[in-house]
């Protein structure tokens, strides 16, 4: 676990003053550290029969995708607002100042199946409670849980997952 927290690097005020960005390119580009990180989330989820593992937009989307294919799991997309061509369901919240919004398309799974959603940074919680509201409120699949490179546990974000089953590798 050391090695994966020494290879993300911290930026101080990026991308605005007061933010301490976790950036994981140096984690990426690292052979091992970056397998290492895989065949950690894919040996929690072994045999948890995931049916799709679900990035979100787009730092998600690198481990997903990864993960997906070490289970053996199709992978799935949640976008920002007008990226997604076919059609979509979507969903709006709140930011410190105005809104954002989360999509998906609306084929995106089989009922009953079993999903997984990942991104890299647990921070405020906005996005990923949006992400799955979005999910729950339009589909009849189970969330077997929600997982993290890291968390942000200052902001408080998992608070917004209420007493959905939450994983995060690294915490600060
Ligand atoms: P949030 O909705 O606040 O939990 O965070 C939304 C997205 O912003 C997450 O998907 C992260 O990828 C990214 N993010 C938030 N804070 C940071 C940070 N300090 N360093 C890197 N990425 C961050």
């Amino acid at each position: 676990m050391q090695h994966i927290h020494d290879a993300i690097r911290n930026i101080s005020d990026f991308p605005k003053p007061g933010i301490q960005f976790k950036d994981i390119t140096p984690l990426l580009a690292d052979p091992a550290v970056f397998k290492q990180t895989i065949d950690c989330f894919a040996d929690r989820h072994r045999t948890n029969r995931i049916d799709v593992v679900v990035g979100i937009e787009a730092r998600g989307f690198v481990f997903s995708s990864a993960l997906a294919y070490a289970l053996g799991a199709g992978t799935g997309m949640v976008r920002k607002p007008g990226k997604l061509p076919y059609k979509t369901y979507r969903k709006t919240y709140e930011l410190e100042y105005g809104t954002d919004t989360v999509e998906i398309h609306q084929d995106a799974f089989l009922p009953g199946q079993r999903i997984l959603i990942i991104d890299d940074v647990l921070a405020t919680g906005g996005t990923v409670a949006a992400t799955t509201a979005l999910i729950e409120e339009n589909f009849d699949v189970e969330i077997v849980e929600i997982d993290f490179l890291m968390e942000l546990g200052f902001l408080q974000g998992r608070e917004m997952l209420g007493d959905r089953p939450v994983f995060s590798l690294l915490s600060y």
